[in-house]
């Protein structure tokens, strides 16, 4: 299952769970998309923001192993 995240015509935004990606083609290929507020059927996956937090952040550098850092990229350096 796949939320997305649809946007009418009229700038109402709304979430509807899909299948998957072409299951979302499907719906608004059969004009099953319908806007909730104002009944609108032309609906859009709204643009969503890339999200940016904890998990987005860059994963921190492979630690070296409690043996040491022998073939580490930092070997000798620390
Ligand atoms: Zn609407």
């Amino acid at each position: 299952m796949i939320l997305y995240t649809l946007r009418c015509a009229h700038d109402h935004h709304f979430e509807q769970w899909f299948d998957n990606s072409s299951d979302y083609d499907a719906k608004k290929a059969a004009g099953e998309l319908v806007c909730p507020e104002c009944g609108e059927k032309h609906v859009e996956k709204a643009i969503m923001a890339p999200s940016v937090g904890k998990s987005a952040a860059a994963a921190p550098a492979p630690a070296c192993t409690p043996m040491g850092c022998g073939g580490c990229q930092f070997a000798g350096q620390h």
